[in-house]
């Protein structure tokens, strides 16, 4: 970027000017009829390729279109910044239209940057022990409020580093990892995902194979993402290895039981050739007991998934507590013993989760 921006005046909202993100990339040039048509490419540059934290830092484009997009160049505000973990940790809540709440975030780690983002304002999934399913559905979210998440994670990082991490990560800073586990059940809002992956990949250049896809298990979603021609990974969140007990925690179950779920999580490992994760968060005397620890890990070994287990972060509305360290090592033990691969989560963030209820990420593999 060549020399400080200048400074632009705002003169609050203008509600004939969405934000850019709400457009595919492609048709930007419909924003900006009066313009020549390299200026479409540049935006889409500024908002997809470099992305940057608000207009005014956009350095080659004329006064007039940055003025258009100044207070709407991201289709929500911030809300809410926080960070711990020395600045590894941040996350952010964002409020889309209609009060919408969308919520990432950013994990640094030595090897990786990993972001975390929400595919839809609430869930209706209902899964008891989860603060999102717990507070409800809310709306799905546009493909272009999920991607820029990304997009302002991105130019937050590129502005502000990552403290603590691998050089060739630092510079320029940058996120190695992405995954859908923040808010809402991706493969329920289906179309607007897929559009949100495919900027990401096409016009981002971000690999699939460093984005994943987290599900409760919608079958017909997993089987459409399958056919898709990107090798993003797919984690399965099952938490539980048998219908009895899996009805109980994740009422879709009772749609689409757990046999259909490992057949799909089957079909989409053969399609793709990338390992399955499965994602168990631990109930203390619910699923953390050593049977169920056995029949995870007969799953687990026989579709070749690798496990990843968190303790339950508590939310509110339940009585529902994580189980205590030995029992959360007696279980890894069972799972290895039984021939399972698995691996335990950390909480990050904790300190700024309280807020939040969910957001109790761990990175995927
Ligand atoms: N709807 C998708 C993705 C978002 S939830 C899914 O369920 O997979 C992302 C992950 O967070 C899921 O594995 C979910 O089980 C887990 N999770 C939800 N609530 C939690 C809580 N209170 N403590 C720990 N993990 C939780
Ligand atoms: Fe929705 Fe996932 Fe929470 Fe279940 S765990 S309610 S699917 S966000």
């Amino acid at each position: 970027m060549s020399g400080p921006p200048e400074p632009l005046r705002i003169t609050g909202p203008q509600p004939d000017a969405p934000s850019p993100y709400l457009i595919e990339p492609e048709n930007l040039g419909e924003l900006i009829p009066d313009e020549p048509a390299y200026r479409a490419t540049q935006l889409a540059g500024w908002l997809y390729r470099t992305p940057v934290l608000a207009a005014d830092a956009v350095s080659n484009l004329p006064t007039g279109i940055r003025q258009r997009f100044g207070s709407h160049w991201y289709p929500f505000d911030v809300e809410i910044e926080q960070s711990a973990d020395g600045g590894r940790t941040r996350k952010w809540l964002f409020r889309g239209a209609k009060g919408a709440s969308i919520e990432s975030v950013l994990m640094g780690y030595p090897r990786r940057i990993t972001l975390c983002i929400s595919s839809q304002a609430g869930c209706a999934m209902g899964c008891t022990f989860c603060a999102t399913g717990q507070f409800g559905f809310e709306r799905h979210l546009e493909a272009g409020e999920i991607v820029a998440q990304v997009a302002y994670a991105a130019a937050h990082l590129r502005r502000h580093g990552m403290p603590g991490t691998a050089p060739h990560l630092a510079d320029p800073p940058h996120i190695t990892n992405i995954v859908f586990m923040g808010m809402g059940e991706p493969l329920a809002n289906y179309r607007r995902v897929r559009e949100s992956l495919r900027r990401m990949i096409e016009v981002m250049a971000i690999g699939a194979r460093s984005i994943t896809v987290s599900t409760v298990g919608v079958v017909p979603g997993m089987r459409q993402l399958a056919d898709e021609p990107w090798q993003v990974n797919l984690a399965v969140s099952l938490h539980a290895a048998d219908d009895e007990l899996r009805s109980r925690l994740v009422p879709l179950n009772d749609r689409y039981p757990l046999a259909e779920v490992v057949a799909a999580a089957r079909r989409y490992r053969d399609i793709k050739g990338r390992r399955i994760s499965i994602e168990w968060t631990l109930i203390d005397g619910v699923n953390d007991t050593p049977e169920q620890g056995v029949r995870l890990a007969a799953i687990a070994a026989d579709l070749g998934a690798h496990v990843n287990v968190i303790a339950l972060n508590p939310t509110p509305l339940t009585a529902d507590r994580p189980p205590g360290d030995d029992r959360v090592a007696r279980f890894i033990e069972v799972v290895q013993q039984e021939g399972g691969n698995i691996t335990l989560r950390d909480t990050r963030g904790q300190d700024i989760d309280a807020a939040c209820g969910q957001l109790r990420i761990r990175a995927a593999t």
